[in-house]
Formats: C-alpha cells, sequence, structure tokens
C-alpha cells in the first residue's frame, strides 16, 4: 500500500527446470506492481507455473506475460495500464494475461481502457494459473474473468521467492472489514479472510528453511486476525507459535489498527524475544470531525495514551504511522490539529498522503473537496514538522549499539536495516566495516541524521565524522 514499482522476477531463483513432463513448457515473464502483498501473489503464481513445467524468469522473449496490477490509488492505476499497453505492443505471437487488483476493481471497463490482452482475472486466483496459462493457448478472443473475491491459498510449497533471500514477507490474511471512506481496497480484495494458523506457521518454516531470517507479515490489518476463522482475534497465539521457530529471528508486523492494538497483542509482542518491538500503526488523522468523516474510530487524545501504554510495554519501541492530509472538508483547524500531534506524539517515522480522489469511494462524491494547492502545502508543512523530530530521536541512538540485518556491502561499508526500519519503507544504517550480506551484526551508532544512522561495525575503529559518507550505497534514502 505504501510502494509502487516494477519488479521482475530474479532469475537467480525462478529460471528453474520444469518439474512435470506433461505440459508445454512456456517461458513466462512476471511483472509485479504494488505492494508487498502483491509480490507475494506473484512469488505464488511463479510457483504454481514451475511446477506445471513452466519456465518463469523470461523478458522480452516470453511465451506469456502477466502482469499482476496495482488498483489501489489513480497513479497506480495508469503505471498499470501503461504497462499492459507496453506488454500487448510487444506480445507478438505470446500471449498477455492482466491479473490482480486493477483488473478485479475494473474488469471489463480495464480491457476497454488498455485493450488486447488474452485474459483480465482478478485477486486470489493464484492456484489456478496453471490451467488459466494452457487456456489463453486455447481461445482466439479477449476475455474477462472477474468474479466476486474468493481466496485459494497456494500450496506453501509452491512459492517462487524473488526477493533477498534473507528477508521474506508473508501473508496471513487478505481484504479488510473496515470501510475507510477514502480507500478502494475493500471493494477489489473483498472482506477480511484469515489463513488458517498452521498455514502460516509451515510458509514460516518453509521460509526459514529457504533462508530468511526476517519475516514481515501483512495484512491489511494484522490486529483483525483469525477472528473469522476461530472467532477469537488469534495474533497473539500466532506471535508465540512462530517465535519458537527454529531459526527464526525477526518478525515483524505490517500493519496495526488502532482500536484493537490490545494488551494481548502487546504482551505477546513483550513475551517474545523474535518479535520486533516495532508499531506501524497507520492513523490516518488525529482530529475527531475528520476521522468520523473517514470512518475511522476514536481520535488524537486516545491516540497518544495508546501510545503511552505501548511505550510502557515494550521498551525502546519504534512507532510508525502515516496520514492522509486534504481529506474532504479538512479545515485550517483540522489540519493545526494533526500538526500538534505530530508535536506531541514524538513517533520515530510518520508517512504522508495527499488525499487521492477515488471513484467510488464515498469520499469521492464529498463536499470541500480540498485544492491541490492547499493539500501540497499541507503536506510540506506536516513533513517540515515531523524532520526535526526523526533527527531528535535518531541522534538519541548516537553513543548506543544496534543489531543491523545487513543488506548490501561495499568498498568497507555495509548498508542495513535495524529493528526500526521496515524493508523499502523506513531507513538504513550505514556503518564502516565488513559483513556478508544476510547477516545480522551488531553497530556501534555514532550520529544520527533525519533519515539515517551511521557508525560502525564491533571491533571497528571508529570513524573520523567526515568519513561518513558512503556515497555509492544505493539505499533508499542515500546519504545526504
Ligand atoms: S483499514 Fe481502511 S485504509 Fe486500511 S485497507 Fe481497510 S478500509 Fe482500507
Amino acid at each position: 500500500m505504501n510502494r509502487t514499482g516494477i519488479t521482475t522476477p530474479s532469475p537467480t531463483f525462478l529460471m528453474s527446470e520444469p518439474t512435470s513432463p506433461h505440459s508445454v513448457s512456456q517461458r513466462v515473464r512476471i511483472i509485479t506492481l504494488g505492494c508487498a502483498k502483491n509480490e507475494v501473489d506473484s512469488e505464488e503464481i511463479a510457483g504454481v507455473l514451475r511446477g506445471e513445467g513452466h519456465v518463469v524468469g523470461a523478458n522480452e522473449d516470453a511465451d506469456v506475460t502477466i502482469i499482476n496490477t496495482c488498483g489501489f490509488l489513480e497513479s497506480a492505476k495508469q503505471e498499470s495500464i501503461r504497462t499492459i499497453q507496453q506488454a500487448v505492443a510487444s506480445k507478438g505471437n505470446g500471449r498477455v494475461i492482466v491479473a490482480g487488483c486493477l483488473a478485479q476493481r475494473m474488469g471489463e471497463e480495464l480491457r476497454r481502457l488498455a485493450p488486447g490482452a488474452d485474459l483480465y482475472v482478478g485477486v486470489g486466483q493464484m492456484a489456478r494459473f496453471g490451467a488459466l496459462v494452457k487456456d489463453v493457448f486455447g481461445h482466439a478472443e479477449s476475455r474477462v474473468e472477474v468474479t466476486p473475491p474468493h481466496h485459494r491459498w497456494a500450496d506453501v510449497a509452491t512459492r517462487a521467492r524473488t526477493g533477498k533471500a534473507w528477508s521474506a514477507y508473508l501473508k496471513i490474511s487478505e481484504g479488510c472489514d473496515h470501510r475507510c471512506t477514502f480507500c478502494t481496497i475493500p471493494s477489489f480484495r473483498g472482506n477480511h479472510v484469515s489463513k488458517p494458523i498452521e498455514r502460516v506457521v509451515e510458509e514460516a518454516h518453509h521460509l526459514v528453511k529457504t533462508g530468511a531470517k526476517e519475516i514481515n507479515l501483512i495484512a491489511q490489518d494484522v490486529t483483525q486476525y483469525g477472528y473469522d476463522l476461530y472467532k477469537e482475534f488469534t495474533l497473539p497465539k500466532l506471535l508465540r507459535e512462530l517465535n519458537e521457530i527454529p531459526g527464526i529471528e525477526w518478525v515483524r508486523l505490517l500493519y496495526f489498527y488502532p482500536n484493537r492494538l490490545t494488551d494481548e497483542v502487546l504482551d505477546a509482542m513483550a513475551d517474545c524475544e523474535h518479535v520486533l518491538p516495532y508499531v506501524d500503526i497507520p492513523l490516518q488523522h488525529v482530529h475527531p470531525d475528520t476521522l468520523r468523516r473517514m470512518k475511522r474510530p476514536w481520535d488524537g487524545d486516545r491516540y497518544l495514551a495508546l501510545f503511552d501504554k505501548v511505550r510502557a510495554r515494550l521498551t525502546r519501541v519504534a512507532i510508525r504511522t502515516t496520514f492522509i492530509v486534504g481529506f474532504p472538508g479538512e479545515t485550517e483547524a483540522e489540519f493545526s490539529a494533526l500538526l500538534d500531534f505530530v508535536r506531541t506524539a514524538r513517533l520515530d517515522r510518520v508517512g504522508a498522503f495527499t488525499f487521492s480522489r477515488e471513484p467510488g469511494t464515498p469520499s469521492y462524491e464529498m463536499e470541500g473537496q480540498v485544492p491541490a494547492r492547499v493539500k501540497q502545502e499541507r503536506f510540506d508543512r506536516l513533513m517540515r514538522a515531523q524532520q526535526g523530530i526523526s533527527l531528535a530521536i535518531n541522534r538519541t541512538y548516537e553513543g548506543h549499539s544496534l543489531k543491523v540485518l545487513v543488506e548490501e556491502a561495499k568498498d568497507g561499508w555495509v548498508a542495513g536495516r535495524s529493528f526500526r526500519d521496515a524493508p523499502e519503507i523506513d531507513g538504513w544504517v550505514y556503518a564502516q566495516g565488513d559483513a556478508v550480506p544476510g547477516s545480522i551484526v551488531e553497530v556501534k551508532v555514532t550520529e544520527g541524521r533525519i533519515h539515517d544512522l551511521y557508525g560502525h561495525l564491533a571491533g571497528v575503529t571508529a570513524p573520523k565524522r567526515r568519513a561518513l559518507t558512503p556515497l555509492t550505497m544505493s539505499g533508499p534514502s542515500a546519504p545526504q
């Protein structure tokens, strides 16, 4: 939900030998747009196809191109449409399958806007991709196959990982039961459906066996996990079971919903040594009137009380949130309440979006749409207010040591992430010294900047301050 971008599967993981002698082997290219949940879906599709004897990981010469689309925001929709158009233009005798959120959200309309694909199919169909690939060669006409979302979890062992071996996403549920008035997700991902607990644990075992040290549990709302299956909120039980898996180092949770971050969840997080004290809890706003228009719970005072409780129960916790600025009807007073909250709450990380008016959502029709210029100006003010806070908090780490999962090593420097840094979302820790990517090392922090921390590995002599400029590292917030 926070990221967009194209991921083409890494040949290292996906160029595997066909395992079934009975099917016609096709060369398949998978293009993934959007969030980590889509990445997981694409890995499941790749695993299913590999099991059916296809070779996944082809490029322009593919027999079949599968585009796993994102339909979350208008900007993501445009990117998906452009990608479909490019794939159709270059398909030659091959086939193009459009899958995922945008196909689910728009169906026939997507075929009208981005015509020429052989099949448009919705979400939750990962287990069927063997049949779908066979099918597109049996039909001359383009087809749209979108039904209400119905999730069939693919076989654990089929998932073909594309990311770094040491860090993996694990989807614990699909869909969402909330109805935030700005959000399109429930309309195309459906209501919340949990993956059975034994399936999640089995998948975690599989990920650890294949090299994962960090497992990032993902769902639209992790706090709701299990209720549909077990009639009780099962996240604490799940965390305790995952914590026992030999070889698991870090379990990270993305994302919490405010009114279900209960004592039981906090107790489980505090008790489980491998569950990171990292709380990513998108609040979207804090003024009660804005929140009611958003159909979101509580208000800023209750959120502050919640953070007090979180900080009391989880020592040295990192808290992250995201806000929407310029929601319809947001007055200057409502926005000021948000600014005051940011200054008072002093959170480790704050992200913000300007409100995006999405067709089909209740907020699209609301009166009081805020002009783009005002939205941008409020966004800038909010980000500026947070910068000083981030810097001050990062400086509190100076002189302390942190465990860091190394992502990259080059020229006597490593770049990695601590418990405070979710992959592709937060900052980096840059440290002088040598270590193998995928290892977890101890870093002594010598300097905190707005986004990132700098330091050196244990046993490495503290570098002079001027030397702290590893300009060739490729972290997302590269050293300024
Ligand atoms: S909690 Fe709200 S914003 Fe998040 S996915 Fe559900 S409806 Fe959308």
